[in-house]
This record gives C-alpha cells, sequence and structure tokens, in this order.
C-alpha cells in the first residue's frame, strides 16, 4: 500500500514537471510521516525515501534514532525556542523559522555547537489568522535581518497553503510565493539562497510543482489519513 503510494507520488509530480517543462531532479519529495510509527516511515525508505518531515521535535528526534542515518530530516512545524536546543545539529533544513527571535535562538545554539543550520522562512502568504509566518509583506525585512546572524544560512521560503478542496484555489498564492522569492533573491543579499521554495500538500503539491515549488511536503497522499485521537 505504502509503496504504491509512495510510487503514485512520484508519478505525480513527474507528470507536474512535465507539464511545467522542469526537470523531475529539481523537485525534493518530503514524506511527512508524522503520527505515524517507524515502521511505516521504515517502509517507504526502503523504496527510495531520503527526506522525511516532522512538525514535533520530539517526534523527530525519536525516530530518527530508529531509522538509517542517511535520512535527511526536516523540521516543518511550528518550533518553540525553548526546543530549538533539542534540534540543532539534527535536521537538513528548518522549514519553519517565522519570526527573528526564534531566528536569534537557533543561532544562539548554532555557534555553540559549532554548526551551521540551514533554515526557510515561513510565509502566511494568505494571511490567515490561524498559520505561522511572517507577512509576505514584511518577509523581505525578515530574511535581511536573519542574514546576518552566525550559524545560520537561510535557504528559501516556505508556506502552508489554505486548506482547500480545488488546488486552483491556492495557484495564486503560489505563483506568489515564487515571486517573493525571486525579488529577495535579486537583492543579492549576503549569506541568502533563494535555492528552496518549499510549498505543496497532499491536497495541492502538482499545482505547486506548477508554480515553482522545489519541495514538496505530502503526509496523507503517501501515509493515509491521520488519526489525532488516539
Ligand atoms: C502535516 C503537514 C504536511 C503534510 O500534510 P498532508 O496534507 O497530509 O500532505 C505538510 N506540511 C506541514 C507543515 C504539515 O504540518
Amino acid at each position: 500500500m505504502l509503496k504504491e503510494n509512495y510510487a503514485q507520488v512520484l508519478n505525480n509530480i513527474k507528470t507536474a514537471c512535465e507539464k511545467a517543462g522542469r526537470q523531475v531532479s529539481e523537485v525534493t519529495l518530503i514524506a511527512v510521516g508524522k503520527t505515524k510509527p517507524v515502521s511505516m516511515l521504515a517502509e517507504v525508505y526502503e523504496v527510495g525515501a531520503r527526506d522525511f518531515g516532522e512538525n514535533k521535535v520530539q517526534e523527530l528526534t525519536e525516530k530518527q534514532e530508529q531509522l538509517p542515518k542517511d535520512i535527511r530530516w526536516h523540521m516543518i512545524g511550528h518550533l518553540q525556542r525553548n526546543k530549538v536546543k533539542y534540534l540543532i545539529g539534527k535536521t537538513a533544513l528548518i522549514h519553519s523559522v517565522d519570526s527573528f527571535r526564534l531566528a536569534e535562538e537557533i543561532s544562539r545554539q548554532a555557534v555553540k555547537e559549532q554548526v551551521t543550520v540551514d533554515i526557510l522562512v515561513e510565509v502566511n502568504i494568505a494571511g490567515e489568522e490561524s498559520k505561522f509566518g511572517t507577512t509576505g509583506e514584511e518577509a523581505t525585512a525578515l530574511v535581511e535581518q536573519i542574514a546576518v546572524l552566525p550559524g545560520v544560512h537561510i535557504r528559501g521560503l516556505m508556506t502552508i497553503a489554505p486548506f482547500v478542496e480545488n488546488p486552483e484555489e491556492n495557484r495564486l498564492y503560489f505563483r506568489k510565493m515564487k515571486e517573493l522569492s525571486v525579488d529577495i533573491m535579486k537583492k543579492n543579499i549576503d549569506n541568502v539562497d533563494m535555492d528552496v521554495l518549499s510549498m505543496g500538500m497532499t491536497g495541492d503539491y502538482m499545482v505547486a510543482i506548477e508554480e515553482g515549488a522545489t519541495m514538496v511536503r505530502v503526509g496523507t497522499g503517501i501515509f493515509g489519513e491521520r488519526n489525532y485521537s488516539i
């Protein structure tokens, strides 16, 4: 089941890339295994998955200890400053940096551990009240502010688009994210790269790819529905 799901998602990515005239190698699939057991993650690892996403620090570190060491772990959920220290050195990328104070704490801990932490700045592109992230208007200023911090390296932007029935409704937001990323890239800010654009989830990743996503975060489409009641 999971293997078929995973293969299906890869195939959809290929289709979206073909439609957009992009190379499949430009897009990384992140398998989001939150709430799912390690055994299920291991199953998709076996068929080639190497990028896994989690939204809780403890879940990420616990799963990391039990799974092969060549997995790249992505922190995609809201991160509290007091949890940052447990994450340093364990992630390939932290997608959810939504404030200067959080970036400062990552910087402080990274310097202490003598590592550089790759991060994305999270943008609440639709301005939803329920979502974390900086606004589209403030994103550039936040990137400039974070860029001077030691021990952190901005690799791009991330967004969680609204939950919609029809993914076409999010196309405009994905397009805005791409434009924002290009605008920031053109500023040539020291210590800032804009090579990553993390957007698109189970419901809308094909549209996100058509609009320029380089990382898509897919949970339900691979592992099935999550049950939060148990
Ligand atoms: C849970 C989650 C996903 C995956 O969501 P699905 O709709 O299950 O694909 C992607 N990104 C973030 C930030 C998440 O928290």
